[in-house]
């Protein structure tokens, strides 16, 4: 047994506790297990510790890990995603995270589509929207006024179906700056679902030093990499 054990049962502990702060239930959150920087056998531990939803940030590590590990994982795309490498990563994932253009989704929708032409059974993969709160330059995804502006075009896709928004909030000293960046991401699904209809009922926002905010925002995915495997200070 590693410090794994012990990093997962305060994380879940933490998790509770934030959860219970808010007025939430523990078990609307579900924990996804960022494995972009651990080895290999760290990930079969978390593993055997029953741990089933992956997260990978580069789509060529998922693409090498995924059929490593056993079918039931999982397997979350929480990175960018070039339009050239959708074909590959669409079936071995069970969530992507990070739809960041009307081009990508419009490609991940045209390949769904294929594959029903090919296997004649429905395939409607699941997608979250990623969005840059902030506006900050840098970051990858739709700012909150070009999402409202072109819901329109992106709920016409015809087989993926768009199950929520993710967000990453950006690096601060005072983990209280990222509330509004969270609660943000909130009011933006709001505001699609009163302006839509849109139901989204997935946010996928918080990881290792932020994810206690993100759960008193509404987050129902968190994303933790760093806290699961580093070792205790
Ligand atoms: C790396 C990564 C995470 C996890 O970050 P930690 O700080 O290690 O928990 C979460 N989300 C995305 C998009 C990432 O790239």
């Amino acid at each position: 047994m590693s410090h794994i054990t012990g990093n997962l049962e305060r994380i879940r502990e933490q998790i509770a506790e934030a959860a219970s702060k808010s007025g939430r239930d523990a078990d609307e959150i579900s924990l996804v297990a960022v494995t972009k920087y651990a080895r290999l056998d760290f990930v079969r531990e978390l593993i055997e510790l029953n741990i089933v939803d992956l997260g990978e940030a580069r789509p060529q590590q998922l693409q090498e890990r995924a059929p490593r590990f056993p079918h039931n994982i999982r397997w979350h795309l929480i990175g960018h995603l070039q339009r050239n490498k959708a074909r590959r990563i669409l079936p071995l994932t069970s969530l992507i995270h990070s739809v960041d253009t009307t081009n990508l989704l419009a490609t991940i929708d045209r390949i769904a589509g294929d594959y029903f032409e090919e296997y004649q059974e429905p395939f409607c993969p699941c997608v979250l929207l990623q969005v840059n709160v902030s506006g900050e330059g840098a970051k990858q995804g739709f700012t909150p006024d070009e999402l409202l502006q072109l819901w329109p075009e992106l709920s016409c896709a015809e087989f993926v179906q768009i199950c929520g928004l993710m967000t990453m909030a950006p690096r601060v000293d005072d983990v209280e700056e990222t509330r509004p960046i969270f609660a943000g991401l909130r009011e933006l699904r709001d505001q699609l679902a009163a302006k839509y209809d849109a139901e989204l009922p997935e946010l996928s926002m918080g990881m290792s030093r932020d994810f206690e905010v993100a759960i008193e925002e509404g987050a129902t995915i968190i994303r933790i990499g760093s806290r699961l495997f580093s070792e205790p200070a």
